[in-house]
């Protein structure tokens, strides 16, 4: 089952991701956690990623089909995999849409982690704290704030157009919102 998590920064794909994916057995893959590993090794593709990531914006999609393409071939995502940030773009939806028709699959739930921007500010906030990220810092944050209001909103628009996306109001405790989920997917 291959499962898309939506939703701006700080709405909690990544927590509820891991949640799923362990659920599921499925591995979770996010594409913000593979750059920034990318980034720490020093890779070619870190190399170009760094700055643009630091600033807030959008690493360009060749780069992250380049990516999903590699992660999709790998013999742990053969069963699905759980999509966590990945696709931002409609250029990306598109891409990644083509390359699991390929493999004879299609993302099969689309899941939109649906907060306010109080709740998002609050969130980015706690992490930056915690986890030193360069890009929650307040202007990479509002950057990354206009990006995905100007490129990733789309996307939501671009499934509901092809099948439909669920909304999980994700608001309250983990253990509420992984609830919520559950009973969704029904599983
Ligand atoms: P994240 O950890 O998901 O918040 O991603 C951190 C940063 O990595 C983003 O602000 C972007 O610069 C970059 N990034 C991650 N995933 C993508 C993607 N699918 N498309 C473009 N840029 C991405």
């Amino acid at each position: 089952m291959d499962i898309l998590l939506l939703g701006p920064p700080g709405a909690g794909k990544g927590t509820q991701g891991a949640i799923l994916a362990g659920r599921l057995g499925l591995p979770k893959f996010a594409t913000g956690d593979l750059l920034r590993d990318a980034v720490k090794r020093g890779t070619p593709v870190g190399l170009q990623a760094r700055a643009i990531m630091e600033s807030g914006q959008l690493v360009n999609d060749d780069i992250i089909m380049g990516v999903v393409r590699e992660e999709l071939a790998k013999p742990e995502a053969r069963n699905g995999v759980i999509f966590d940030g990945v696709v931002r773009t409609v250029p990306q939806a598109e891409g990644v849409t083509r390359l699991l028709a390929e493999l004879g699959r299609k993302m099969d739930h689309v899941l939109f982690f649906d907060v306010t921007d109080e709740e998002i500010l609050g969130r980015i906030e706690k992490r930056r704290a915690i986890e030193g990220r360069a890009d929650d810092d307040p202007k990479a944050v509002a950057t990354r704030l206009r990006a995905y209001r100007d490129q990733t909103a789309p996307v939501l628009e671009w499934y509901r157009a092809r099948g439909g996306v669920q909304v999980i109001p994700a608001l309250g405790p983990v253990d509420e919102i992984a609830a919520r989920v559950k009973g969704l997917l029904g599983r």
